[in-house]
């Protein structure tokens, strides 16, 4: 499925500022899938790598951050879903960012030596 399109413009919380390198406001595009129920949502940083991630999590009226846990499914290969626990869409690896799509696409027919089984490199 392709990624849902929402966007929002984010402000850092006053509280933060002072920690951030460069605290202006910027926008965030939404990591779940299209068509998605309840609140969009960006992971802003990751906890510890375990326990979870603070998301900008966003609908009409209002944003918030908040953390949440990390999504519990891996994949046929053992890669663990990178959104939030309970998410409403499908898992990262159904998502697909339709311009990353089609950048691969022009990478892979202008340099196909760079994509020898068809895949991404590194993938
Ligand atoms: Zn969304
Ligand atoms: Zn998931």
């Amino acid at each position: 499925m392709d990624q849902c399109t929402a966007f929002v413009l984010l402000s850092p919380p006053r509280h933060l500022t002072a920690l951030l390198a460069d605290p202006e406001p910027a926008y965030v595009l939404c990591e779940l899938g299209e068509g998605h129920a309840a609140d969009h949502g960006t992971l802003l940083w990751d906890l510890d790598g375990e326990s979870g991630g603070v998301w900008a999590r966003w609908n009409e009226r209002r944003t918030r951050l908040a953390p949440f846990a990390w999504c519990p499914e891996v994949d046929d290969e053992g890669d663990a879903c990178e959104l939030f626990a309970e998410h409403s869409s499908g898992h990262s690896w159904d998502v697909v960012d339709p311009t990353r799509a089609a950048l691969w696409e022009l990478a892979r027919r202008g340099h196909p030596h760079l994509f020898p089984e068809g895949g991404a490199p590194g993938a």
